[in-house]
């Protein structure tokens, strides 16, 4: 079963500009999917429009074999978000921004209270939850999304940049949480600008450039097709003349640093030999990003 299916999605806002121009999606039930893509290339309006919050202007969408157009509430009722802004009542508390959103699902009140109390502790809201959500960090109000999008147990699960401004620790714990939660079957559609956070915790991943999905699969297949990987080295030379790297892609040296493509190919071995061999000590190598980054702005680049 596909817990999304998406077609010829294309978007123009009423400025007459083209968000979307044809995306093409489909994500299997139970998989935790990353949706990556730069700054403006659609990721927010394709989740907009899944979640019924934009119109469409052409396309299909469908959602646990739900069509978009013909049945959009068992849809929403399906689905949750957590969007990148803090669009609550900031003078209501995070008790009671839970239970209302619990209650606007249908869920009645005992209930609803019973799962707030459950989401406000696992996101260590629970001390803080009579408090004006005015008060709180940024890293408490996002989540306090998170908890919110969970109280009526969505099966498809969208986090819109998720991470920006919690704290590392809390990072980690939200984390596990919400692999709990993949693993006890809720779909996962996570956009996210740290890419380490994609690389180590999705299976799927799509890459979106403008409006369009460029590429697709597996992440441990994206990463494996990527056999390009920039390093940076710090090096001595006494003579103080450029290394002659027959085979690398030198892409900077300003005769300390030296910044080089180092293919599966040649590798990094062939590399030291050279540069041992023309008299370069190196005193430390580390990667310029990490490798998924480095894949997708290469991709990004080349269009
Ligand atoms: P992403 O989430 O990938 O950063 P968005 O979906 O937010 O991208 O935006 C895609 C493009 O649509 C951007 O160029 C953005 O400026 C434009 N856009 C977003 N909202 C509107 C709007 N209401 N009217 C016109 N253009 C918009």
């Amino acid at each position: 079963m596909k817990a999304l299916s998406i077609q010829g999605l294309k978007k123009v806002y009423k400025n007459g500009f083209t968000a979307v121009k044809d995306v093409n999606l489909e994500v299997d039930e139970g998989d935790f999917f990353a949706l990556l893509g730069p700054n403006g290339a659609g990721k927010s309006t394709t989740i907009s429009i899944i979640c019924s919050l934009l119109n469409k202007t052409a396309g299909t969408v469908s959602v646990f074999g739900h069509d978009l157009d013909r049945e959009p509430n068992k849809i929403k009722a399906a689905l949750g978000l957590v969007p990148q802004e803090f669009n609550f009542s900031l003078f209501e508390p995070p008790i009671e921004i839970l239970t209302n959103q619990a209650g606007y699902y249908g869920i009645p009140r005992k209930e609803a209270k019973h799962r707030a109390k459950i989401y406000l502790k696992k996101m260590e809201l629970w001390e803080h939850r009579d408090k004006q959500a005015r008060s709180l960090s940024g890293g408490m109000k996002r989540r306090l999304l998170i908890a919110r999008s969970l109280v009526h147990h969505p099966r498809l699960l969208f986090l819109d940049e998720p991470t920006a401004g919690v704290d590392i620790e809390i990072r980690r714990s939200m984390w596990e949480f919400i692999q709990e939660i993949n693993q006890q079957g809720t779909t996962i559609i996570l956009t996210t600008h740290y890419l380490e956070e994609a690389e180590s915790l999705c299976k799927n991943v799509a890459i979106i450039n403008e409006g369009m999905v460029v590429k697709q699969g597996s992440v441990s297949e994206l990463l494996n097709q990527s056999n390009t990987q920039t390093y940076v080295f710090d090096v001595h030379n006494s003579e103080n003349k450029s290394p002659e790297l027959a085979g690398f892609t030198v892409n900077q040296f300003d005769g300390r640093q030296l910044e080089v493509e180092v293919s599966k190919d040649n590798g990094l071995n062939q590399l030291f030999s050279l540069l041992t061999a023309q008299g370069f000590e190196v005193s430390s190598m580390r990667t310029k990003t990490n490798r998924l980054e480095e894949f997708f702005l290469r991709l990004v680049n080349k269009n």
